[in-house]
């Protein structure tokens, strides 16, 4: 599959689009959701071009990979979210429900969540 150079994650990094700015270093860029689903909602991106976590998972350096981790423990970390617990989504393709074609996960929390899919 292509990635398309224009969807808006790839912008925002491009500084086309402004964001929220949580976290950046050398690899990851995050930044909170423009439609929070819980009190914290920070989306965690790569700053490469992977269209998906098995995008990413199959083709990223281990270091991008390795920072991209660290990254999602910092920022729960940062956030106060390590003691009460937080959930992290990767949506991915059609039946993920996958709306921006660049990998990205969302880190949620600051209540408690629920159950993990709606019924
Ligand atoms: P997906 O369904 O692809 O996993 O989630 C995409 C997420 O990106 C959604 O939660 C949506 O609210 C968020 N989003 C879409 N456009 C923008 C934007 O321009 N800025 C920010 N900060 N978030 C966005």
């Amino acid at each position: 599959m292509h990635y398309d150079e224009n969807n808006i994650f790839a912008r925002i990094l491009r500084g086309e689009i402004p964001c929220q700015k949580v976290y950046e270093d050398d690899h990851v860029l995050a930044f909170n959701d423009i439609a929070p689903k819980a009190p914290v909602h920070i989306l965690v991106i790569p700053k490469g071009a992977y269209i998906s976590i098995d995008d990413f998972g199959a083709h990223a350096p281990a270091e991008e990979i390795k920072a991209f981790y660290a990254a999602v423990a910092k920022i729960a970390a940062d956030h106060d979210l390590q003691g009460k617990g937080f959930r992290t989504i990767a949506n991915t393709g059609l039946n993920g429900g996958q709306e921006v074609p660049h990998f990205h996960v969302h880190i949620l929390g600051g209540k408690a969540l629920g159950p993990m899919l709606a019924s």
